[in-house]
């Protein structure tokens, strides 16, 4: 494990990539989101550049309708005007299931059992209004707090899906929208305890509304899924110990109630440092012993208290 200060240098230019403006794609909309809202992302700037114009620059067939495509109809869909519009006005699922297709395809989805999860908790339901929910960037969800990219939301369930099995008890902090609460809780199913912990009241709120729209509602009304406002920091140990814990944002240290309410086998996944973060996953063995690997690095929003949020940090 490296030490807190120890930064190598591949790791200092990729986090260059991703912070200076001069190397980011000619993309507005990353540039905005991977810079100004402190996203994640474990990708250098090339891959992104691949992996946003994917969609645009390889069609899937589902883009192309269910009809037999001959070759007029082809002709019409190349055209720039029918084909934005032919991939836009498709169904929601439709286009949750082609970001998931393109995930699968960089590998950055492994396995059925999350490939199944990301398709059926449709993402188009957990991004505000207006937000273009189907691409693979993090968007603002206000409170200065941001829904991650679809491609860390598939490399948390990868890192987590041992420890997400039916039955199990799973812990979100930093839920905001509460995507991946409900992804856990279609995992870990009615037998298991999904538990999401948000300190901004009004996310917690909206996250509470999109979770019912979801495929997860009903564990929602059984109660194997909870959300709820609190510091995160703290856990939350009415539900511990945990076999998997997920945080969403960025911490300076592992917090200690964190540590203490993974359960022995369990593992977490969770973001640390300042201005370079590695994601870390934090394995608890069956003796209390814990080791710690970095994963890759990222950029996440700080976790922090609700204050120095809301004040921009
Ligand atoms: N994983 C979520 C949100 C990621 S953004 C999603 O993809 O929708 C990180 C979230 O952590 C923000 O919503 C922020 O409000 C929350 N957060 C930051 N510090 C926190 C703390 N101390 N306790 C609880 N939530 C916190």
């Amino acid at each position: 494990m490296n030490s807190p200060g120890d930064i190598s240098p591949n790791k200092a230019m990729s986090a260059l990539r991703l912070c200076s403006p001069r190397l980011l794609p000619p993309n507005p909309h990353l540039h905005r989101h991977y810079l100004s809202s402190l996203s994640s992302s474990p990708f250098s700037s090339s891959s992104l550049r691949s992996r946003s114009l994917a969609p645009f620059k390889k069609l899937p067939r589902s883009c192309l309708g269910s009809q037999p495509v001959l070759g007029m109809e082809v002709l019409r869909l190349l055209k720039p005007n029918n084909f934005f519009r032919h991939f836009w006005t498709r169904g929601s699922l439709d286009k949750n299931k082609t970001l998931v297709e393109h995930l699968q395809q960089y590998g950055v989805l492994k396995t059925d059992k999350v490939t199944e999860v990301m398709e059926t908790i449709d993402r188009g339901l957990f991004v505000p209004h207006g937000s273009a929910p189907y691409v693979d960037s993090p968007m603002s969800i206000g409170y200065n707090a941001t829904i991650s990219a679809p491609h860390m939301h598939a490399t948390c369930l990868e890192l987590l899906k041992d420890n997400l099995q039916p039955g199990m008890r799973a812990l979100d902090v930093g839920s905001g929208t509460g995507y991946l609460t409900a992804c856990f809780a279609l995992m870990v199913g009615p037998q298991g305890r999904s538990v999401g912990i948000e300190h901004i009241p009004e996310l917690v709120a909206a996250s509470i509304e999109n979770v019912k729209r979801s495929a997860a509602a009903q564990l929602l009304k059984d109660g194997s899924l909870s959300l709820h406002v609190a510091d995160g920091r703290f856990g939350w140990r009415e539900e511990a110990p945990y076999d998997a814990i997920h945080v969403g944002a960025a911490a300076s240290e592992i917090p200690q109630a964190l540590l203490e309410q993974l359960k022995p086998g369990g593992r977490m996944v969770i973001p640390v440092g300042d201005f370079f973060q590695d994601l870390q996953v934090v394995a608890k063995k069956p003796d209390g012993s814990i080791t710690i690997h970095n994963e890759t690095s990222v950029r996440y929003v700080p976790l922090t208290s609700r204050s120095a949020q809301l004040q921009n940090y």
